[in-house]
């Protein structure tokens, strides 16, 4: 059956386990396309080029943007991170789900872009326990912490307004059963089935 892809907004504040949580989407979920952003910050340990961001200086940033090839872009923290279009549009289009994992403005920018987008918000189980993930990382100085976690008080307070879904990330597993319940949902949805009710129709009408 000839079905577009469903487009997969996920989002919450640094730390609360969005990678971790999507990591196990793609375990139970064998229809999923991870859209890797592209970023002018410094890769992490263990971190790949191309697998988990496509690492770029400033320039090349700007110029992709100039060029036309970011569906979104927003800076955080300092550096920009932006999604490259092409891809996305593709795996759409081959009935893929994609996965992004972006910040609240890139949401509402893909979302103004794209109103079928599904957008998912990351909870934390309370604040002390989003700040103690975001410590116990080891991936940023106090200083850095200091900025993510004011980012995360202001992407707060904003997110009720924006998101279709929000799920607490207070177990890896149950975090990525909602959602993967979520997608199940949405893979019956009146958007997501448009063709395949035409088809339905069009044998309907050549049989009545
Ligand atoms: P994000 O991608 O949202 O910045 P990460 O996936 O890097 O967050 O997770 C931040 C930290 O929290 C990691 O050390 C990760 O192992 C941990 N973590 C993620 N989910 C949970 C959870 N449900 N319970 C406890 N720790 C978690
Ligand atoms: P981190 O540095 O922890 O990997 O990511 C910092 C923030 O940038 C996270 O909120 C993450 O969701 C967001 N992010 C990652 N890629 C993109 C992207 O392509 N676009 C936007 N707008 N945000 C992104």
């Amino acid at each position: 059956m000839n079905k577009r892809g469903i487009l997969l907004v996920i989002s919450g504040p640094s730390g609360v386990g969005k990678g971790t949580v999507i990591n196990k989407l793609f375990d139970i979920d064998d229809n999923l396309y991870f859209s890797v952003s592209a970023t002018t910050r410094s890769p992490r340990p263990g971190e790949v080029d191309g697998v988990h961001y496509s690492f770029k200086t400033r320039e090349e940033f700007e110029r992709d943007i100039e060029n036309g090839e970011m569906l979104e872009y927003a800076e955080f923290g300092g550096n920009y991170y932006g999604t490259p279009k092409s891809a996305v549009e593709k795996k759409l289009a081959q009935g893929k789900d994609v996965v992004l994992d972006i910040e609240i403005q890139g949401a509402r920018n893909v979302k103004r872009l794209m109103p079928e987008a599904v957008t998912v918000y990351i909870l934390p189980p309370d604040m002390t326990e989003l700040k103690n993930r975001l410590v116990g990382r080891k991936t940023e100085d106090e200083s850095a912490i200091k900025v993510r976690i004011e980012t995360a008080y202001k992407e707060l307070r904003e997110a009720p307004k924006l998101y279709d879904f929000f799920v607490v990330n207070d177990t890896v597993d149950s975090a990525a059963a909602k959602i993967e319940n979520i997608l199940e949902a949405k893979r019956c949805g009146k958007t997501a089935m448009e063709t395949a009710l035409k088809q339905i129709l069009e044998e309907v009408d050549s049989l009545a």
